[in-house]
């Protein structure tokens, strides 16, 4: 038998059924089953991967985008990246207009994978033409046949989870899930999973978590949208100051709500028990999952999925910095681990 060459044609191939992998260490004294999804295996290194795929895919589907044409979005996080990627693989101009506080670190990310980058103004309301919000809209009107991702008030980024990672859990788990754990930022993960999931066996519960400082919790709770909430945090990627119409507060049970410290321990937890270097995010869903069980929200049998949602890589200098954790006030002097590196 002719021997055939093993190869994938680029790397949107490996976009997606990214591995349920157990947790077995740091939940070795938590009542219940619990499986992580990594997301971090995605070629983008994030589940943004998924959406960034799926909704230029759709708009070329639809005709939308021919060869060479523009996609505009407004962020210097993982969606930036992974459309940025997809749109060096499919040929098209990337432009992505983000904030004067994204890091310089990012920036260069997003030049290397050939994205066209405008720094707008970050300390100006959204409504100024100098805002990043303002300026993709801007080049979306001006920019003949371009499309504007815009992730917060994006039906497809909901559908994008909805087609793939819904189904892969279900498959992965043989439909014995219980629990679906997620992040809520846009809400895309969270509530195209759980679409899929709840149509599957709609007593599985959802479980959304949000940090202190974002009004989605408050906002499920009593339909207010209460500026109150609202307050700096450190989290990237979780949590909101506005309500995206991405996330469908339906689907979702509860909220759970995790601080920045407890979350960055958790994230450095993840590494030294299960060897698993993720995000920042992950850490705060580890996080949000010890709050839900010693709540009681879990049973023995309870088969729990947690969803993390992108690669440590992106915080070197941020949670897995130990100057960094210093200046938050996150060591205390005694456990500071700031002194265990030996130098010969
Ligand atoms: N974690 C990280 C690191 C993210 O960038 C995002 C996206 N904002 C999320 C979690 C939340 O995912 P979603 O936007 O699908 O709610």
């Amino acid at each position: 038998m002719k021997e055939e060459i093993k190869a994938h044609n680029s790397v949107l191939e490996l976009i997606g059924n990214t591995p349920l992998i157990k947790l077995n260490k740091i939940t070795q004294k938590m009542k219940g089953n619990y499986f992580a999804k990594v997301e971090a295996f995605n070629p983008g290194h994030s589940t943004k991967d998924r959406i960034a795929l799926y909704i230029i895919e759709e708009a070329e589907r639809k005709g939308i985008l021919k060869p060479g044409d523009t996609i505009i979005e407004t962020t210097s996080g993982n969606t930036g990246f992974s459309i940025a990627m997809v749109s060096i693989i499919k040929g098209y101009e990337c432009i992505l207009a983000v904030s004067s506080k994204s890091s310089a670190d990012k920036i260069d990310m997003l030049k290397t994978m050939g994205a066209k980058v405008y720094v707008c103004p970050a300390h100006v309301s959204a409504d100024d033409p100098r805002s990043y919000y303002e300026v993709a809209k801007k080049l979306h009107s001006e920019i003949k046949g371009s499309v504007y991702i815009n992730q917060y008030f994006n039906e497809l980024n909901i559908d994008a989870h909805y087609q793939t990672t819904g189904p892969e859990i279900w498959e992965q788990t043989a439909g014995k899930i219980t629990h679906l754990v997620a992040c809520s930022g846009t809400g895309g993960t969270i509530s195209g999973t759980a679409r899929f999931l709840k149509e599957k066996n709609p007593h599985i519960r959802i479980i959304g978590i949000d940090a202190y400082g974002s009004v989605l919790q408050k906002y499920h709770q009593t339909k207010e949208f209460d500026t109150n909430e609202i307050y700096p945090y450190r989290i990237e990627g979780l949590g909101k100051n506005l309500i995206p119409s991405a996330t469908d507060f339906n689907i979702i049970d509860k909220f759970e709500k995790v601080t920045d410290e407890s979350s960055a321990h958790t994230a450095r937890e993840l590494a030294k028990t299960e060897g698993l270097f993720v995000g920042y995010t992950s850490g705060a869903a580890m996080q949000g999952l010890k709050q839900l069980e010693e709540e009681g929200e879990f049973a023995a049998d309870s088969n729990i999925v947690v969803i993390f949602p992108d690669h440590g890589s992106r915080y070197m200098s941020k949670i897995y910095n130990d100057e960094w954790m210093q200046q938050q006030g996150f060591f205390d002097s005694e456990t500071a681990e700031i002194h265990k590196i030996e130098y010969i």
